[in-house]
């Protein structure tokens, strides 16, 4: 007898992986300089201040235990003092919630702050990771453009005007991911006002906000309003493998969030939490380790723009990446970078064509370069070969 398929949800319909990460999987061939990943280095890790946390934490078996949902106490501790600071606001360690990497919490708070059929508000070009989770979450979503200060607040305003209410608006504010630009001071306060006048949630996605080159990034849009979640992470500091990210919340939301962590996980890992708590507590340490990520990674970003400014001249505008990991590229030659990327990678070079991140606009002659795992002379034959490829 032939066995009936059962079928998959339809929360799956319309999800799908897309034809540029398949293209982008022969990338993994070791003659292609890929600046496709977004990917912090490796070599960069501090492997063995990790080591001796690790080493330190395991000495006391309570590390593996299970733990709390809303994380390793000590942990939600060190990120409250961080979090009062950079909100220049004391924050609850109840208001705390540590999660799988920041992308659990994206994926946790649409279950929390969402309704099938809840209007979401993000960025175009957007950051896929959200993308998929507010899809997922059968939300309808609507974009709002971003350009050199970031979300367009005057877009969002008219579709306010227009009788759109959204539950949700969700922004990449420091170094975006992958536009590469940060929300300047002005549009925080307005977003926040919005947020306050109007009862949206807002979440204010950071994870790359410590890794500014120049000058620190602005104060945090969560300064202005309860309504703003803010999620940051140690993925693009310390290490991805740790998983730790976390939200600062009301009180309300990291409930709700706590009642779908324990269906989803029950907790994290008491163990990597204890070596991100070791870590980011040794503030020593820190302010020098991150200093070297602000350095290193800073030098390869002025070299990127520095030669594809050179090879391309006006052909190109690009981001002055002040920080986070990538530089945003629009050819103005009308060069159309999903048709250019197969002839890039047989000349040897992979990045990300802004077709990849889409939402309202199609972004046909954009592209995502990420710098961060690429020393300069890398990235000098990478922009050569690229060039290459657009002359042929
Ligand atoms: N938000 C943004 C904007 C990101 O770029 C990323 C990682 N690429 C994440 C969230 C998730 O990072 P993690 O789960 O490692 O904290």
């Amino acid at each position: 007898m032939s066995s009936i398929t059962p079928p998959l949800a339809r929360r799956l319909d319309g999800l799908q992986s897309s034809a540029i990460r398949d293209l982008l999987k022969l990338t993994a061939r070791g003659d292609v300089i890929s600046l496709a990943g977004g990917l912090p280095d490796q070599q960069l890790m501090p492997r063995d201040r990790i080591a001796l946390a690790a080493e330190a934490a395991l000495l006391d078996h309570s590390k593996l235990q299970y733990t709390e949902s809303a994380g390793w106490g000590p942990l939600r501790e060190v990120l409250s003092a961080r979090e009062s600071a950079r909100l220049g606001r004391s924050v609850p360690v109840d208001e705390v919630f540590v999660t799988h990497g920041s992308q659990q919490a994206l994926s946790l708070l649409s279950e929390v702050l969402l309704d099938p059929g809840a209007l979401v508000v993000i960025e175009d070009p957007a950051y896929v990771g959200a993308l998929q989770v507010f899809r997922a979450a059968g939300a309808r979503i609507v974009a709002v453009p971003i350009d050199a200060e970031g979300m367009r607040i005057d877009a969002l305003t008219e579709l306010l005007d227009r009788g759109e209410r959204p539950a949700l608006v969700h922004t990449v504010s420091n170094f975006h991911n992958p536009r590469g630009v940060t929300m300047s001071p002005d549009r925080r306060r307005g977003l926040a006002e919005l947020a306050d006048r109007y009862g949206f949630w807002v979440i204010e996605d950071d994870p790359y906000g410590e890794l500014w080159f120049d000058r620190p990034s602005p104060e945090p849009i969560a300064s202005h309003s309860p309504n703003v979640i803010r999620l940051s992470s140690v993925s693009k500091t310390l290490a991805p493998t740790l998983r730790v990210g976390w939200l600062v919340a009301p009180n309300a939301v990291c409930r709700g969030v706590e009642l779908l962590k324990q269906g989803a996980d029950l907790c994290g890992s008491a163990l990597t939490q204890q070596i991100a708590a070791d870590l980011l507590a040794d503030t020593d340490w820190l302010a020098t380790h991150v200093d070297r990520l602000r350095r290193v990674y800073g030098e390869r970003a002025r070299a990127l723009v520095g030669v594809l400014r050179d090879r391309f001249g006006d052909r190109v505008v690009s981001t002055d990446a002040s920080g986070g990991m990538f530089v945003w590229v629009d050819f103005t030659d009308g060069t159309d970078t999903t048709e250019l990327l197969p002839r890039a990678i047989e000349h040897g070079v992979a990045y990300v064509p802004g077709s990849a991140f889409a939402v309202a606009t199609a972004y046909r002659n954009s592209m995502r370069m990420c710098f961060t795992t690429s020393e300069s002379a890398t990235l000098f034959e990478a922009v050569d070969r690229l060039a290459r490829a657009v002359g042929e």
